[in-house]
């Protein structure tokens, strides 16, 4: 019977059944939105977490995690600035600290740049692959083999 299967490409190649389901219908059926008194959103059926899809890569994270040395840094570079320019005698006491916490300051606000680049680069190069992939792949329901049925 697997000759014959071969010319339907809408079903299972591990178990031949020809139950199976786009993945975006699959998790659409399996998320319920809810709301509650204390809660609202949506929840998930095993099988629809199984079939999410792709997420784009969100800037909140390496915002926070080199936003806090950028301020930190930046705010005592110029609280010891000021402290300098207030009292130029201690310039040689503080100086080297002032430029060294700008300095830190400066290679943290890079290094949230080349971050942003690489979040930007995955959102628009790989991420809408991942997206048409996962637009395109089908879920048996019996076994629940993934397969990629481009067309
Ligand atoms: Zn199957």
């Amino acid at each position: 019977m697997a000759s014959v299967s071969q010319f339907n490409p809408y079903q299972c190649d591990q178990c031949g059944t020809a139950n199976i389901v786009a993945a975006p219908i699959l998790y659409e059926q399996g998320t319920r939105a809810y709301s509650g008194p204390f809660h609202s959103g949506t929840s998930q059926s095993y099988s629809a977490l199984a079939a999410a899809p792709p997420d784009p890569r969100g800037y909140g994270r390496p915002l926070l995690l080199w936003g806090i040395p950028i301020c930190f840094t930046f705010f005592w570079g110029f609280v010891g600035l000021g402290r300098i320019l207030g009292h130029p005698e201690s310039a040689a006491r503080l100086g080297e600290t002032v430029v060294v916490f700008f300095l830190i300051g400066a290679a943290s606000f890079a290094g949230m740049l080349l971050n942003f680049r690489r979040i930007a680069r995955y959102n628009r190069q790989v991420y809408p692959q991942l997206r048409w992939n996962w637009e395109h792949t089908y879920v048996c329901r019996r076994c629940g083999k993934l397969r990629l049925i481009p067309s």
